[in-house]
């Protein structure tokens, strides 16, 4: 549930950074910008008592609702201890608001993360990943483990089951109907994916992203400006809704995802992208072991000709790094061994043969 996508300020009809993830019966807050009780009291959600909060960085438009929603839950005399996690420095901010918050009724844990910290969960887990903001900051995964399959009532039916045992079957135990054994696999069907949801946070174009989104179900990304303003968003750390976009395509581009279809439009994928993926899923990769395949494309004479070569290719979705040469200011273009041709083909057409002092 969307409970604040505006970007920096809220708008009239957008609130400031906040998401709420319904799994099952939990409810996972992220980001708790200015205003989120509020949406949280307007949403079929409510103002529940949230049990838990994850913060992907603490500038104000992420968190400034964080004091004010933990005083609410103290006025109305909550018990239920909280804890909220976040990026190194949650332990400081948190004292910092000591004034603000006053005494509270219930216990707060602050459990701070760094950067592949994963946080173990029935069913699924937490993975964190480094986003580029120029601040402390954690990409955040929920990663689901294989899904029992869907219940088949009519074989349960047949074999006499009935409903009070049903949940057992349900969970992985055999059980006895009438002297029969009944086996959880007569009444289940295969096991299903587990589901991949990744929030990203603020963030600048990065690979650890690319890389942290593969395989999702839904990427949850910002795009905090329109693509004419991309020099605002490198300078701010930001991204502009055509990167966002790019997220998914380019981990696609390295020939893994090419089944998947095409690239939906820049503002829907700016939000969310759905995909449907199959087991089994691992971890999100660090870019280092993915660094490993990378393989040189081309040299350019230097770092703005490089940046040009990675924009041509960024046009036909392969995602390349660059890595300055030993000598002089040459810098070398990378990319994924799988998109090497491809790779050679566009900066081929897309160069001036003198652009490149590697050129054949
Ligand atoms: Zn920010």
């Amino acid at each position: 549930m969307f409970l604040g996508t505006s970007g920096s300020m809220p708008t009239a009809t957008r609130a400031p950074a906040a998401l709420l993830i319904r799994r099952g019966g939990e409810r996972l807050l992220f980001d708790c910008a200015e205003g989120t009780q509020r949406q949280l009291l307007r949403s079929s959600v409510g103002l529940v008592d949230l049990q838990e909060i994850f913060l992907t960085h603490f500038h104000a438009d992420h968190m400034l609702g964080l004091p004010g929603m933990l005083k609410t839950f103290a006025l109305r005399g909550r018990e239920l201890p909280l804890t909220v996690y976040g990026p190194r420095g949650l332990v400081d901010l948190v004292g910092s608001l000591r004034r603000v918050l006053g005494k509270l009724s219930y216990e707060v844990e602050l459990v701070e993360l760094t950067p592949g910290d994963t946080v173990e969960r029935d069913g699924y887990r937490l993975a964190t990943f480094g986003v580029r903001h120029g601040v402390s900051a954690l990409g955040w995964s929920l990663i689901e483990r294989l899904r029992p399959g869907r219940f088949d009532v009519e074989a349960a039916d047949a074999r006499g089951v009935p409903p009070t045992l049903r949940g057992r079957l349900q969970r992985g135990e055999q059980i006895s109907v009438d002297g029969r054994t009944v086996a959880p696999d007569e009444v289940l069907g295969a096991s299903r994916a587990g589901r991949k949801l990744v929030v990203t946070g603020d963030t600048a174009p990065s690979d650890e992203v690319v890389e942290a989104a593969w395989e999702a179900d839904v990427l949850v990304t910002e795009a905090t400006f329109a693509d004419e303003d991309r020099e605002r968003a490198a300078e701010t750390l930001h991204q502009t809704a055509t990167q966002a976009a790019e997220v998914p395509r380019e981990r696609r581009s390295e020939g893994l995802r090419r089944d998947r279809g095409a690239v939906p439009g820049a503002r829907r994928a700016a939000t969310r992208q759905g995909w449907r993926g199959a087991p089994p899923r691992g971890r999100p990769r660090i870019i280092g072991r993915a660094m490993s395949e990378m393989v040189h494309a081309a040299v350019a004479a230097d770092a703005s000709e490089a940046e040009e070569i990675q924009e041509i290719l960024r046009a036909v979705g392969i995602a390349s790094t660059l890595e300055p040469e030993v000598d002089a200011d040459a810098v070398a273009i990378l990319v994924p061994e799988s998109a090497l041709e491809a790779a050679k083909d566009a900066i081929e057409s897309g160069t001036e043969p003198d652009d490149l002092v590697a050129e054949p």
